[in-house]
């Protein structure tokens, strides 16, 4: 609970006046009786040597100490408008949730507790948003614009700390054989197996999104002979899959792919890197599918 909160929270525990307006009017009903509780106690105690001089001295100095009691409650009793006031700001400027109090029972305790309940579902749609924008419908992996930008902060990282970054294209072999003997939805299914075998077999920092349509990125924090060897074991795992054909007779499909990829080289952009890993990838099509490619052809780069 706010500190200033104080004031507004004893009325709350008191149970009365139950409306903030009522509140409100009380404490200018108390505080505007100070000058004449003064007067008051000015006569009880000097009740013989009264003089006109310091009523006129005392007067106005308990109008003005009762002033300043008037605007201290005031603000006081304002700081949950306030304090609203801040939570919505800081949510619309920074996006930030500051929690807010919901167990206050006047008018604008419910204006707290419905700023946070709006809050609340706002930041629920936004976080369902952002999982929309950054995942793969299909598999639930990271989706190619969110791969695009991984790729860029682990490249910025390898490069940063100089670790050995490998990245890597994965392409299911004959995938579109697949489609056309067991139907889209089988093939979907094949997808759906390769992603969560893949998202099993990568480890901690690694991670692998769905670049295009049965193509993988996996990107390894690794040098080459790890590479080779994380690479090996994906391939040997994706080969021993084995996914239902959903024919009558509960016949399953297995399936291969094929791997290319390539490390991080000085000054090596997202398209230059997955470039290189393309070209092998091809090289792996090429020599006969289901086979770990290293890039080492000449590097010319094509695209900027
Ligand atoms: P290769 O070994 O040379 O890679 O041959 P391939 O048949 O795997 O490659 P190709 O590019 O000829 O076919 C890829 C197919 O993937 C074609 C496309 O219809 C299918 N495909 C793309 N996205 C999806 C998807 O989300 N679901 C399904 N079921 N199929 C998809
Ligand atoms: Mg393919
Ligand atoms: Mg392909």
């Amino acid at each position: 609970m706010a500190k200033d909160l104080e004031l507004y929270q004893w009325f709350e525990s008191l149970g009365w006046p139950r409306s903030y307006a009522g509140k409100a009017f009380l404490v200018a009903f108390v505080v505007i009786q100070v000058p004449m509780i003064a007067l008051i106690v000015y006569i009880l105690l000097t009740p013989h040597e009264s003089s006109r001089l310091s009523l006129l001295i005392l007067l106005p100095l308990a109008t003005l100490l009762g002033g300043i009691l008037v605007i201290s409650a005031f603000k006081l009793l304002l700081e949950p408008v306030k304090l609203a006031r801040e939570a919505l700001d800081s949510y619309v400027g920074e996006n930030q949730v500051i929690p807010l109090p919901t167990h206050f029972r006047d008018e604008v305790g419910s204006l707290l507790s419905n700023i946070a309940k709006v809050i609340q579902i706002f930041e629920i749609r936004r976080s369902n948003l952002e999982q929309i924008a950054v995942k793969d419908y299909l598999t639930g992996l990271l989706n190619r614009r969110a791969g695009v930008e991984r790729l860029q902060h682990s490249l910025d990282l390898s490069f940063r700390n100089e670790l050995p970054l490998c990245i890597a294209v994965a392409d299911v072999d004959y995938f579109k054989n697949i489609n056309d003997n067991y139907g889209h939805a089988i093939g979907d299914r094949v997808l759906i197996a390769l992603s969560e075998s893949l998202q099993q077999i990568v480890r901690g920092s690694d991670w692998v999104a769905r670049w295009g349509g049965e193509e993988f990125l996996i990107v390894l924090y690794t040098d080459l002979e790890g590479a080779k060897i994380a690479l090996e074991r994906i391939r040997e795992g994706i080969a021993q899959l084995k996914v239902s054909t959903g024919l009558p007779d509960n016949s399953e499909l297995t399936f291969t792919t094929s791997i290319g990829f390539t490390l991080a080289i000085p000054n090596d952009t997202i398209y230059t890197s997955v470039e290189r890993a393309d070209k092998a990838l091809y090289t792996a099509k090429r020599e006969g599918r289901n086979q770990v490619i290293h890039f080492t052809g000449e590097w010319t780069q094509i695209s900027a």
